[in-house]
């Protein structure tokens, strides 16, 4: 039966529920709060520069081709996708840097530069998550919803070691400090520390190892546009600017949703996209709720935050040091980690990703002209940080490190910047305290111990996207979109809807 469906949120997670759900044929609309789609990976326009705002590292293009090949349509006329190699370059202390490549024998040419010993180790490693793959991969795009599914697959984690810590599991194949924290950060993509992080999330290795590393052309924001003109082509309806304020309810199921300028949607199903913490402490009143009571959101653990400072400077800097990911892991990688996750303040350190994606694309600045991004970790907002105050000093930090060590002149070449902070994700983006990847990636808060992606609290609500199963991460919320919207209908689809 054709339903009227409501999403809530224009995010990775949203957009592929709507689009599957609209591929159906169902009738769906779609509300976010912001001006452009993307959540996340919003894309900033500020003189003439394209910053994508979040998302860069895009693993898995299958993910989104399914989404196309389900709606009959092909995802290369929407947008195009290149592979990157080397996927990352990392770099030490004092600069000196890492290929982490796409082919073993790549990789291991790089070992080799650093302690030729640990190859072996490193090979082992891989089939350790090779075997975490295979074990996990299918889940990846199943629900979660009943605890039997988990004990199922709890031997397996044991026997692969799956609940150690990710350095830790690491450490256990590689002897060399700086590859530790080369064949670790991981978990960083996805808002875990890699210290404690489970290394069964090293599943993203495999993904990668899988897949690739790619770049869509014209940025991330590409892809967010051609999800968008999907939906439209498919049907669906898209609202910008339009905050759910409400989700409305009426003996014990969700009835529709009521946005801030008052006005009411009626629905027959509610996916929400929003912060999952946030959906449920603030657009469901609490006496509705048995287990997402105030106060088991408050327990959960969240995720750090991030400061995100998006540059363009009108020389290029094509003889610099950096590729198109990079990430600069001090020595004080450790320390800085505890402080941000555990000590919830600022830390003294920098340990740095940094976007370059000119390398690849010049499509995205002005002729002439490099554009950047760099991210730096910080403590979500139940660390007192008055971020008004801290956000320029914080900037200036950054770009003096940046100037003295790889980009000569910076200050003076740049010619378009904005940064986000973690106020930006509370206020704009509505995610509970500030947190940049929703819950973090626990043990404790992952599979069946996640949100699910059906309510518990009422059959016809759903969610999608970072806060729910399985996790955060692109490919991850894109495949809760397909999750929810198979719980919803599970039918075939032959791309041309069905009523
Ligand atoms: C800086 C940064 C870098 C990242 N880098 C990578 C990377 O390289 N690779 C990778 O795979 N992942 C990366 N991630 C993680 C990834 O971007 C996210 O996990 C993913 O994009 C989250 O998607 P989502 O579906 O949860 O929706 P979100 O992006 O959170 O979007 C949700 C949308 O819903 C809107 N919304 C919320 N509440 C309401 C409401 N009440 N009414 C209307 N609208 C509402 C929000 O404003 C937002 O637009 C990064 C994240 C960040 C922040």
């Amino acid at each position: 039966m054709k339903k009227k469906i409501v999403v809530i949120g224009g995010g990775f997670g949203g957009l592929s529920a709507a689009n599957r759900l609209a591929a159906k044929g169902h009738d769906v609309t779609l509300f976010d709060n912001r001006d452009k789609l993307g959540g996340r990976g919003y894309q900033y326009e500020v003189n003439g520069f394209k910053f994508d705002g979040g998302p860069t590292v895009m693993t898995a293009p299958y993910i989104f081709d399914e989404i196309f090949e389900a709606a009959g349509k092909n995802r290369e006329d929407y947008f195009k996708m290149v592979p990157l190699d080397p996927f990352y370059r990392i770099f030490d202390q004092d600069g000196n840097y890492f290929d982490y490549m796409h082919q073993l024998d790549d990789i291991l040419k790089q070992i080799d530069k650093w302690n030729p010993s640990d190859k072996d180790g490193y090979v082992k490693f891989l089939k350790n998550t090779r075997g975490i793959f295979e074990l996990f991969h299918q889940y990846t795009d199943q629900p979660f919803l009943n605890f039997g599914k988990m004990m199922k697959i709890m031997p397996g984690v044991i026997k692969l070691g799956g609940y150690r810590g990710t350095f830790n599991h690491v450490s256990k194949y590689i002897k060399h400090d700086f590859l530790r924290r080369v064949f670790s950060f991981h978990p960083l993509l996805i808002g875990g520390n890699p210290f404690y992080t489970p290394s069964l999330y090293t599943l993203i290795v495999q993904f990668e190892k899988e897949w690739g590393v790619h770049y869509a052309i014209g940025g991330t924001g590409a892809v967010v546009d051609g999800f968008g003109r999907l939906l439209k082509d498919l049907g669906g309806k898209i609202y910008l600017n339009q905050e759910v304020e409400e989700i409305l309810i009426k003996d014990k199921k969700v009835t529709g949703v009521k946005l801030k300028d008052g006005s009411k949607y009626g629905a027959d199903v509610v996916i929400s996209n929003g912060d999952v913490a946030n959906t449920y402490k603030n657009l469901i009143p609490e006496i509705y709720r048995k287990k997402y009571s105030d106060s088991k959101i408050e327990r959960m653990k969240y995720s750090s935050s991030l400061f995100v400072y998006y540059f363009g400077t009108k020389k290029r800097y094509l003889d610099s040091k950096f590729s198109h990911h990079n990430i600069i892991i001090t020595d004080k990688y450790k320390k800085l980690l505890r402080e941000i996750f555990d000590g919830k303040k600022m830390s003294d350190d920098l340990s740095l990703y940094l976007h370059m994606p000119t390398v690849t694309d010049a499509s995205i600045a002005p002729e002439g002209c490099e554009s950047f991004y760099v991210l730096a970790l910080v403590p979500n907002l139940d660390a007192n940080i008055d971020w008004k105050v801290q956000a320029k000093p914080y900037r200036d930090k950054i770009v003096n490190y940046l100037e003295e060590n790889y980009l000569p002149g910076l200050s003076e070449n740049i010619i378009a910047e904005h940064y986000i902070d973690p106020l930006h994700f509370q206020n704009t983006l509505k995610s509970y305290k500030g947190a940049a990847f929703a819950f973090r990636p626990s043990l404790l808060q992952s599979g069946y111990f996640r949100p699910h992606n059906r309510s518990d609290e009422f059959e016809n609500l759903y969610f999608v996207g970072a806060g729910t199963h399985p996790g955060a991460g692109v490919p991850a919320v894109v495949s809760s979109g397909k999750i929810a919207a198979e719980l919803i209908d599970p039918s075939p689809t032959n791309g041309k809807g069905r009523f």
